[in-house]
């Protein structure tokens, strides 16, 4: 059988017009875009694209159904382990995951799974708001009254509670702040996930009758101690790797110098972006320089562009080969016109009287022997180079908030604050279960909500031996 070798592309807000607005980027397949790139699926017995997905969503079988225009059963397939199609469909790094393992990628482009995750979960959402499918049905569960506690609601906290809800328990989950969403909203900017779909998502799950406490701080307005004496049986923590880290490098403290997870939080979260509307505050620089290389620094650095930035400096100390961004955030940054400089690194910040940033000093690097990363590390040479700007945002990396290891005596943790768990999840206090990027350091939406099923089951085979 012979298989086109290019994927349908999807459709795109032009670069010159999108970095003006902060509406979403990709505009998603028609009926007839999907079922054409369905039909490049060979339906591959053995199905490797499922073993590159942490959720092990039948592919083959949800693009079959989407070949024949089944789309409600399409749906109903990935639903079985994927709590959010909306959301992975748009931000899984297929690439890295499902697509990767797709043997069409041997001679030309892989079926292009996300985007057809992304067609059927959106066909769905769309029906489901104009009222012309039910909301969610939660006739086949029964309550067995249980109760369970999730701390933190990003995507590990909110697949935990789903998968128990179904299972019938109690659930109750407690967020810090004052949405519910975790990344989803207060990091992953508008452009690229629309906050409209991570609340649709929460609001299914609330249906559920799942409930969720927002600005419960755990650690601060309750213990996880507090939690069992509410009468709580098991306890998840899912609270992310959410603490930024920083380069320590001279001036790192002038005025105008953000974290990115700061920066992202105004915007998103604090909704910035909305001028006039909201009054949250946020330094719109017209020279700004990005510190990483991830998918951070690019939300980051098209962020501040959105914002109104004449020049964006991406700032990254190794080559575009070794940037664990996704390509097609880098594509994007690139095509907006994010001015990229790699193999350099920032070594010192020089500000102005008043204490705002004014300069960045950097230095070439060059490529070394491979690090425990399996990358080749960056050498520093001794070339060096200034940049006038007038805002940074650092974005290398993250760890966990030590707030809940600091005030739950007998929970493990790793010298760099992530949790000690066994592989389903328990941790070294019985009933409680941690999973996402407090027990792996930040990694993937996906891989989140894989451990947040995972520990699901953990938790529900612990109850039983409890009666
Ligand atoms: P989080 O999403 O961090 O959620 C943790 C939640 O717990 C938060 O809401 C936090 O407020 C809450 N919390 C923390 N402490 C407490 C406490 N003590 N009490 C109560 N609540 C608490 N991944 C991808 O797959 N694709 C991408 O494109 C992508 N882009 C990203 C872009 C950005 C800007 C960032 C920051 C991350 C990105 N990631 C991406 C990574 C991904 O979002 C994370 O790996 C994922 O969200 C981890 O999920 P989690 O549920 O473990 O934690
Ligand atoms: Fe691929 Fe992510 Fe969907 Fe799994 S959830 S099939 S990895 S896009
Ligand atoms: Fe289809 Fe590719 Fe999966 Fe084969 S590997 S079933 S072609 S998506």
């Amino acid at each position: 059988m012979s298989v086109d070798k290019n994927a349908v592309p999807m459709r795109e807000q032009p670069p010159e017009e999108r970095k003006k607005n902060f509406n979403e980027v990709p505009l998603g397949y028609s009926e007839e875009e999907a079922i054409l790139e369905a039909n490049r699926c060979l339906q591959c017995k053995h199905k490797p694209c499922v073993s590159g997905c942490p959720v092990n969503i039948d592919i083959p079988a949800f693009i079959k159904a989407i070949r024949e225009k089944e789309f409600q059963k399409a749906i109903d397939i990935i639903h079985e382990t994927d709590f959010l199609p909306c959301i992975t469909g748009r931000v899984c790094p297929q690439e890295e995951q499902c697509q990767a393992q797709c043997v069409v990628g041997k001679i030309g482009e892989p079926v292009s799974i996300g985007r057809l995750e992304r067609f059927v979960a959106d066909w769905e959402m769309e029906r489901k708001i104009k009222g012309l499918i039910p909301k969610s049905s939660t006739n086949d569960i029964v309550k067995n009254g249980i109760k369970v506690a999730i701390v933190g609601s990003g995507p590990a906290g909110l697949t935990c509670a789903g998968e128990l809800a179904k299972k019938g328990y109690d659930v109750t989950i407690f967020e810090g702040f004052h949405e519910p969403g975790g990344v989803l909203v207060y990091g992953i900017p508008e452009f690229r996930l629309p906050k409209s779909i991570v609340k649709a998502e929460i609001e299914s799950l609330k249906e559920m009758g799942v409930k969720i406490i927002t600005n419960a701080l755990i650690g601060r307005v309750l213990t996880i101690e507090d939690l069992f004496h509410q009468g709580f049986k098991a306890i998840f923590i899912g609270t992310g790797a959410g603490l930024p880290k920083f380069m320590n490098i001279p001036g790192e403290n002038l005025n105008g110098i953000y974290s990115a997870n700061e920066f992202l939080t105004r915007v998103n979260l604090m909704k910035a972006y909305l001028e006039g509307e909201y009054d949250t505050p946020v330094l719109r620089g017209r020279k700004v320089a990005v510190i990483g290389g991830g998918n951070v620094a690019m939300d980051a650095a098209r962020t501040a562009l959105r914002l109104g930035a004449e020049d964006v400096y991406l700032i990254y100390r190794r080559t575009e080969e070794e940037m664990p961004a996704r390509i097609e955030e880098v594509h994007h940054a690139k095509e907006e016109g994010i001015k990229f400089y790699t193999l350099t690194n920032p070594v010192k910040y020089v500000g102005n009287e008043n204490g705002f940033v004014k300069k960045v000093v950097c230095q070439k690097m060059t490529l070394g022997e491979p690090d425990e990363s399996g990358r080749r590390s960056p050498v520093p040479l001794e070339e060096y180079f200034t940049l006038e700007i007038d805002e940074a945002i650092v974005a290398i990396g993250t760890t966990p908030n030590p707030i809940i290891s600091k005030t739950t005596p007998g929970l493990k943790v790793k010298k760099n604050g992530e949790i000690e768990t066994d592989e389903w999840g328990r941790t070294s206090i019985p009933g409680v279960f941690a999973g996402g990027d407090i027990v792996t350091g930040a990694a993937t939406v996906v891989t989140a909500m894989g451990a947040g099923r995972k520990v699901a089951f953990a938790i529900d085979e612990y109850i039983k031996t409890l009666k």
